[in-house]
């Protein structure tokens, strides 16, 4: 089992050292805004040591939205932000399912997909394997629930979209954890990332807040059984204060 850890963009060795991981997750940019990336310091650090990278998309990408002002954008944000990705050499770029806004068809948002890998698809595609991620809330998600995904996979699955499973989104998100891999497999036909994170929160309760793994609602035999029948690299994004113990859980079993 390979475990890594979301770590911070400013000191992603001093990081990578302290946990004792090889392979770390981080953002290139500012998640909460649309600044365009660039490879500074501590970014060319990551790059020129042995630790391996997946770079995490920013926040503000949606590119399912039916809104002009936030879709381009996005898709410009993606295409910038997996360039530098395949500067650092990521194994690969996780980007969020997205949504579009009530009183919208979520169909439109699936077609935005799918034009994204289309229009890439014609200037030679992204330069690292996007995987795609599931999230927990909304009623007009694209990968909240799995019929959801299904529906996007029927679009998009073809240009060889990768896929990311986040446990704290899908219990939360509302879909049980048991035999998770192997429905998630049906679909997709494929998980390149487990995000392992406990939820502070119910089942289904839509709520996105990731807990460390023995302290939340979720039992961490299920994340672990989940976690080593994945046959991905893991990625903790639990609360920092925990991860290293979070680490050493995994590693026990
Ligand atoms: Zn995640």
């Amino acid at each position: 089992m390979r475990i890594g850890a979301h770590v911070r963009s400013d000191s992603p060795l001093d990081e990578a050292t302290s946990l004792d991981v090889d392979l770390v997750q981080l953002f290139v940019t500012d998640p909460q805004k649309w600044n365009k990336p660039v490879v500074d310091e501590s970014l060319a650090a990551v790059r020129d040591s042995s630790v391996d990278v997946v770079v995490h998309s920013s926040y503000v990408i949606n590119v399912a939205s039916l809104n002009n002002r936030i879709r381009i954008p996005s898709r410009k944000a993606l295409a910038q932000q997996a360039t530098v990705a395949a500067e650092l050499g990521a194994l690969g770029m996780v980007v969020h399912g997205g949504h579009v806004r009530d009183g919208e068809d979520p169909a439109e948002g699936v077609a935005n997909w799918r034009k994204l890998f289309e229009r890439q698809a014609e200037t030679g595609g992204f330069e690292v394997p996007i995987w795609i991620e599931n999230t927990a809330g909304g009623d007009r998600a694209m990968a909240r629930r799995f019929d959801a995904i299904a529906r996007l996979w029927d679009a998009v699955g073809e240009f060889g979209a990768g896929f990311c499973l986040d446990t704290c989104h899908a219990w939360a998100g509302g879909e049980e954890l048991v035999d998770v891999i192997e429905r998630v497999k049906a679909i997709t036909g494929r998980v390149d990332l487990v995000h392992l994170n406990n939820s502070r929160d119910e089942f289904d309760s839509a709520r996105d807040r990731h807990a460390n793994l023995a302290s939340g609602s979720i039992d961490p035999e299920i994340l672990a059984a989940v976690a080593a029948e994945s046959g991905a690299p893991i990625i903790l994004e639990t609360p920092g204060e925990g991860i290293a113990d979070d680490v050493a859980y995994l590693r026990g079993r």
